[in-house]
């Protein structure tokens, strides 16, 4: 086991079952994630025989950053894991603070036909640690400290969520990074049972839906996983969300020339989210080589945006970070593949 995957509660237990006493735990989040030790020897409060049981049973390896590509205001990581596979996450400096975005699985089997992950096949989940590792390499590069991370990077986070929920947990911790929920956010493509799950998770995390189309047909032919879950389910399923938790979501929406950006598709979704405690985030689409999706115009995005903003939806337009560096979902990756 790696010790950047184990929650505090559950080194308590192993503290536990080792004879010791569970405020251990909390000594060894201290070392890893303030005063960032590498070594498990570094830690001069813990007897040297405690040193050697948890190095028995832990490693401490962290993802290794095998190419940085640095842009204004954005960075792009691409990470080499134990097994040789590439995954990477972006880092991106805002006003209010630096954020990451982490990948969550090796590949991705959701297939959206805009997206560049999707073109290789999930080949696993990442583990805990890869995910906490993604957090933890960067801020020792950047020497900086990140306060917000989304989980929209390569793969479907609820396709992997027990790893996930536990990496949320993880950087939470008031003991392990102190990212605090509300600057957490899950991505997700509408797999609605977890979204169900999701409700019940105990941290104020922020949910976002990739959406990218109102309707049934259209959705479907971007996104195969509406064939399994359609909008109706979807949106349901949010509903009960927002209503167990209070919480807004934010809808996520592509505008890819030509498809879905239409006055009529602007139209459909005002009237698919009315009286729902939602935003929308339109994204403008990062094109890329392999995929013959064009970005919509920006007369086109502003008339998407004015018709939403006129029917009283809340509505942001994103800012476009690293189109010069193929910052987009899983581009870099895909560039080292071929
Ligand atoms: N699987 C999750 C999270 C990863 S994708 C999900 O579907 O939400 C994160 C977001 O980036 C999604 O909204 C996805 O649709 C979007 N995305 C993928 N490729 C893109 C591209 N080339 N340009 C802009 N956004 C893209």
């Amino acid at each position: 086991m790696n010790l950047y995957g184990i929650k505090k509660v559950d080194l308590e237990i192993f503290f536990e079952s080792i004879g010791e006493k569970k405020f251990k735990a909390t000594q060894v989040y201290e070392w890893l994630y303030q005063k960032k030790v590498k070594d498990i020897d570094q830690m001069t409060n813990l007897k040297k025989e405690v040193r050697e049981k948890l190095k028995d049973s832990f490693s401490l390896e962290i993802s290794k950053i095998i190419q940085r590509q640095i842009d204004v205001d954005v960075e792009k990581y691409l990470f080499e894991l134990e097994d040789h596979e590439k995954i990477e996450a972006v880092l991106m400096r805002h006003s209010y603070g630096l954020s990451v975005c982490v990948s969550s699985q090796v590949g991705c089997n959701m297939g959206c036909a805009f997206c560049e992950s999707g073109r290789r096949k999930k080949v696993r989940n990442l583990e805990t640690y890869e995910l906490v590792g993604q957090i933890l390499a960067i801020e020792e590069i950047i020497n900086e400290r990140i306060s917000s991370v989304v989980i929209m990077g390569i793969g479907e986070p609820f396709d992997n969520f027990e790893h996930v929920m536990d990496f949320i947990t993880i950087i939470n911790d008031s003991k392990g990074l102190q990212i605090g929920s509300r600057h957490i956010t899950v991505s997700t493509c509408g797999i609605v049972p977890k979204i169900k799950e999701f409700a019940s998770f105990p941290l104020q995390v922020n949910l976002a839906l990739s959406l990218h189309a109102p309707r049934d047909e259209l959705r479907s032919k971007l996104m195969p996983i509406n064939h399994r879950y359609p909008i109706k389910e979807v949106m349901d399923a949010i509903k009960e969300y927002i209503e167990k938790t209070n919480r807004r979501v934010t809808i996520e929406y592509i505008l890819l020339k030509n498809v879905n950006d239409t006055k009529e598709c602007a139209l459909e979704l005002v009237h698919l989210i009315k009286g729902m405690n939602v935003y929308v985030n339109l994204i403008p689409y990062n094109e890329t080589n392999h995929i013959e999706f064009k970005k919509s115009d920006s007369s086109t995005v502003s008339e998407f945006y004015d018709v939403l903003q006129k029917n009283h939806v809340n509505v942001t337009i994103r800012r476009e970070f690293g189109s010069k560096i193929s910052a987009a979902c899983g581009q870099l990756r895909s560039e080292k593949m071929l």
